[in-house]
């Protein structure tokens, strides 16, 4: 059911950014697919977001985060309550700054524009993040990464507003990083990012190596359909690719959701998909390769909002 969020509230966020009600979130999705959420906001500020935090804290609004939108599948009926959007034109500052090795960049950067700036000053460490769509808040959170690197691999620190609606600084750990995931407290919203590069001996070499790296995943993925990137985690000593392909499952559809033929860890939206499509293909691969290899596989995609 829908949150009844009061005038006088949506008042209070006016300020604060944009605020949209009923906003489709297949909008805002790299999947196309998702329903309404029942407000959305696209703060102007780091101000802003901890007076928007805040607020829903107060009242005790339920509160969702968003990136780009690239890792996620969002239900058809949509998300309750607020959803804070973290992307490109939000913060008022989607900007990085660079000094010498170390680059402090807003979360609502997206990945690429942080890759082609960071090589065109000749600054390497940051070519794995190359291809990764979304934004740098998402990349955070997630650990995104590659064979080649990890986020944590070169974050230093990082800025989040926290529950009460306070900006908070925290050095980076070794041991803060998971698989697909950093360890931060619990609601905290990511605002910017220090990261630690370093110096290329040949710059040119590095652009060249970013190009590679573009070429090489726009031969290994289906690029031309929506998609959230790779479904499953991989299982230890495991790739979840090779699982779903011996299993048989290359091709399988159900409804316009589909198991992608050229990589098969990749459910792409071959027109039409509902979040339901994916989220049943989902539940099919999972019960066959456990079927079949007695392995259970962890989505690396996360599943919000209703279903
Ligand atoms: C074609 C394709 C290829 C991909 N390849 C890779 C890859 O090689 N490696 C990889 O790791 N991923 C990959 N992905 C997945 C995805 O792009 C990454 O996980 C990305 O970092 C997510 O960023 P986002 O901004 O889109 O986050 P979203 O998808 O919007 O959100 C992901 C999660 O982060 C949270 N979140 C987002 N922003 C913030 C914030 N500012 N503060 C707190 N929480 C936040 C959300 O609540 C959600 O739980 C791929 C996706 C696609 C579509």
């Amino acid at each position: 059911m829908k949150t009844r969020i009061s005038a006088d509230i949506i008042r209070r966020f006016e300020p604060l950014g944009e605020v949209f009600i009923d906003e489709p979130l297949a909008r805002h999705t790299t999947f196309r697919t998702g329903g309404p959420a029942d407000v959305m906001v696209i703060p102007s500020g780091v101000g802003e977001l901890a007076e928007l935090v805040r607020i829903c804290t107060e009242h005790g609004l339920p509160r969702t985060v968003i990136g780009g939108g690239s890792n996620l599948l969002v239900g058809d009926r949509g998300i309750r309550g607020v959803t804070v959007c973290v992307s490109a034109d939000s913060l008022g500052k989607s900007g990085l700054s660079i000094e010498g090795d170390s680059v402090l960049s807003s979360a609502s950067l997206c990945k690429k524009e942080f890759v082609t700036a960071c090589a065109g000053e000749g600054l390497a460490g940051m070519e794995f993040m190359a291809g990764i769509p979304g934004c740098m808040g998402g990349g955070i959170i997630m650990n995104a990464g590659t064979v080649d690197g990890n986020f944590a691999d070169i974050l230093n620190r990082i800025e989040y507003v926290n529950a009460a609606g306070e900006v908070k600084r925290l050095e980076v750990t070794p041991s803060m990083a998971r698989y697909r995931r950093l360890d931060v407290e619990e609601g905290a919203v990511i605002t910017a990012g220090w990261f630690r590069l370093r110096r290329a001996d040949d710059p040119d070499a590095l652009r060249q190596r970013i190009r590679e790296i573009l070429d090489e995943r726009a031969k290994k993925h289906p690029l031309d359909y929506p998609s959230a990137g790779s479904v499953f985690k991989n299982p230890d000593g495991r790739f979840s690719w090779k699982l779903i392909n011996d299993a048989g499952l290359k091709g399988r559809r159900v409804g316009g959701a589909m198991v992608s033929e050229l990589h098969t860890n990749f459910i792409i939206n071959a027109g039409g998909a509902s979040s339901a499509d994916v989220r049943g293909l989902i539940e099919i691969i999972r019960e066959k390769v456990y079927t079949i290899y007695g392995v259970t596989l962890e989505p690396e995609v996360r599943l919000i909002g209703e279903f």
